[in-house]
């Protein structure tokens, strides 16, 4: 029998009063004999909690000597950039994240390891498809998901679900920052990994407070998606969105500062008065300034070039 590595990457802000049953609940799972061909560490990452969730964590690492490590961040940098510490500091072949609210349950795990293999995918996605949260978060969340579905050509149900699979390979690939968590299956599919799912059990909180409660979550998740959608489908070349623009806007005000010429050179008429003149004056100069930020954008993409991979393979003939 082959054994895999697996770390299991639990982000924590403040969830002092479900941890400790969600790391019992979570050590059964790994211990259980479905998980033999799998050598587990879990990785509590702490995102700045004050309510000592960090004393308990301590705690819990006494208990799980050997099998449980905690990565302190130095104050709250948001669930992105737990997530990616846990990422930077794990070392195996595969990688599991949780929610440390007890909402995922981790005897989930075996299902996903096997579905992961199964299809051969490098993220499989728990797709909470009886999802339990207050309808309102259930509502907007149906909206965003549906939004995320049709901007980025990924077919999944559930884009935002705490319980994600990983390969290695995937993991080193992510880009991870602000609130970019929640669009995980979008880079991986963008960067050429393949995306499953699978329906997974989903359960209410029991204990502490959503850490996503408020409204002006809402729209910054938005302005959020316009960046992943422009990075993925622009990043390459920022000029087919701004130059394309720009040139659109421009033409428009070239044709519409063309007839005004016209008119006063040939009809002999004023156009000092007429509206339309600011119009096209506004059209080119906004297309003109377009343009320009498109290349500037090109030349940025140029200088960073070596940042993003351009292509991934996925075999070949050749030995690298
Ligand atoms: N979390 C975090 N940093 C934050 C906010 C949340 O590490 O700034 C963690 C939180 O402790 C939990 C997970 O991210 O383990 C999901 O948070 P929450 O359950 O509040 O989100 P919801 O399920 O309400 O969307
Ligand atoms: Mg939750």
């Amino acid at each position: 029998m082959t054994v895999q590595t697996l770390s299991v990457v639990v982000p924590v802000y403040n969830e002092v009063e479900s941890l400790d049953r969600f790391v019992t609940e979570l050590m059964e799972t790994l211990q259980a004999d479905s998980m033999a061909a799998y050598q587990s560490k879990v990785f509590l990452v702490d995102d700045g909690s004050t309510d000592g969730s960090v004393e308990l964590e301590r705690q819990l690492q006494k208990t799980w000597d050997g099998q449980l490590e905690v990565i302190e961040l130095s104050r709250n940098f948001g669930k992105s950039a737990a997530l990616r510490a846990g990422f930077d500091y794990s070392d195996s072949e595969l990688v599991v994240t949780f929610d440390a609210d007890g909402q995922d349950v981790p005897a989930e795990l075996p299902r996903l390891l096997a579905a992961l293999d199964e299809q051969g995918v490098d993220l499989m996605c728990g797709w909470r498809q009886t999802r339990i949260d207050r309808s309102v978060k259930r509502r907007t969340s149906k909206i965003y998901n549906w939004v995320t579905r049709k901007g980025s050509g990924l077919d999944l149900h559930d884009f935002n679900t705490g319980l994600k699979l990983l390969t290695r390979e995937l993991v080193d690939a992510l880009p991870l920052y602000g609130e970019f968590h929640r669009y995980v299956p979008v880079l991986a599919y963008d960067l050429g990994f393949r995306v499953g799912e699978i329906a997974v059990e989903h359960r209410p909180r029991t204990a502490g407070v959503s850490k996503y409660m408020s409204l002006s979550r809402f729209p910054k998740t938005f302005l959020d998606l316009f960046t992943v959608l422009f990075l993925t489908k622009f990043s390459n070349s920022p000029m087919y969105l701004f130059g394309g623009l720009g040139v659109a806007l421009g033409g428009l005000g070239f044709v519409i500062l063309s007839w005004l010429t016209f008119v006063k050179l040939v009809l002999g008429e004023g156009i000092g008065q007429r509206p339309l003149l600011m119009f096209g004056m506004l059209l080119t100069l906004v297309g003109l300034q377009l343009f320009m930020t498109g290349l500037l954008g090109d030349a940025l993409r140029l200088s960073q070039a070596s940042s993003r991979p351009t292509y991934r393979v996925r075999s070949s003939t050749l030995k690298a």
